[in-house]
């Protein structure tokens, strides 16, 4: 048993924080709006509570939510073995951010980065532990998807990074070994499709139905890359290309104005309630306890 840190609420941090308690871990989870943490822990009590409907196995919501401690103050995490960051996907947040937790999580613990296409080494530099700093890619729903991307920094540690493979096995993740650089392996070419195919919808090519129909009934994909924005996020969609493009300084990776469009009018996929679908009062995607 691990005693793991968790900061951001949101879709990522809710489904790391379920994962890891019905692991048996214990977790301290943290986002800095208490609304994110109370619809989080809500979250997970339904996930639980379902768990057998949704194909998973019978959870004890009490005894997972018994595990997880949560606030908005990052103290919290004082005492935490290792420490994932889950937060918005924006430099300047995730820079500060880092900085205080650098000061407030004991220092022999290891850090985690979640992110969607910030290069790990970049992340590490903020802190003054860049030994024990690894990237995680973990594939959203997190509870029901059997594998990451497991990134080391350039300074990573093998101690570090084995004691991070671990905690993946522990969780049921296989851990898929990629180099460090913009976007990994998945987002360099994730984000370039589904923020082309939002191009598609913005010029009146197709709508968001047909551009999605094409990739389920063409190409046999369970899912199609529109609907695959909203259940992401379609503003961590434009923040993630937003770093391609800032990274690589190359035109492939410019953001389409529809994705702005949307972000700006809080159309943000599943987790507002309306992204390219309607999908009614805000619905995170239900998923069982692994
Ligand atoms: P989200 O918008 O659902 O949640 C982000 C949460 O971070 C919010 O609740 C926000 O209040 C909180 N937050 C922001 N700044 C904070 C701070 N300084 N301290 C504490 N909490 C803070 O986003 P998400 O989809 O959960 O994404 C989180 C990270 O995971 C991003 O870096 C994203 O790129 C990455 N990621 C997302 C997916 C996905 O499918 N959504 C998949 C893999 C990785």
């Amino acid at each position: 048993m691990t005693h793991v840190g968790v900061v951001g609420a949101g879709v990522m941090g809710a489904g790391v924080a379920q994962n890891l308690a019905h692991a048996g871990h214990t977790v301290a989870l943290v986002d800095r709006d208490p609304e994110a943490v109370k619809r989080a822990l809500a979250g997970i009590g339904t996930n639980c509570r379902m768990s057998r409907l949704l194909g998973g196995p019978e959870t004890d919501a009490e005894e997972v939510l018994g595990r997880i401690e949560a606030d908005s103050d990052l103290s919290l995490l004082a005492d935490a073995e290792i420490v994932i960051e889950n937060i918005t996907e924006n430099w300047e947040l995730k820079r500060a951010l880092y900085l205080e937790l650098d000061t407030v999580v004991r220092p022999d613990a290891v850090f985690v980065a979640n992110t969607s296409a910030i290069p790990i080494t970049r992340l590490a530099s903020l802190t003054r532990r860049p030994r024990q700093f690894v990237g995680v890619h973990f594939m959203n729903p997190v509870p029901m998807k059997p594998a990451v991307e497991l990134i080391p920094g350039h300074h990573t540690s093998s101690d570090a990074l084995e004691k991070v493979r671990g905690l993946l096995g522990s969780m049921g993740k296989k851990a898929i070994d990629v180099n460090d650089a913009c976007g990994f392996v998945s987002n360099r070419v994730l984000m370039l499709t589904v923020n082309e195919a939002a191009y598609l919808v913005y010029e009146g090519v197709a709508s968001a139905e047909t551009v999605d129909e094409v990739f389920r009934s063409c190409f046999g994909h369970p899912m199609g890359p529109l609907e695959t924005a909203d259940l992401i996020g379609v503003d961590t969609i434009l923040y993630s290309i937003e770093v391609l493009h800032e990274h690589f300084g190359d035109s492939k990776y410019r953001p389409c104005p529809l994705l702005k469009h949307m972000t700006d009018a809080g159309l943000h996929g599943r987790k507002s309630g309306e992204g390219f679908y309607p999908y009614g009062p805000a619905a995170a995607p239900a998923v069982p306890a692994t």
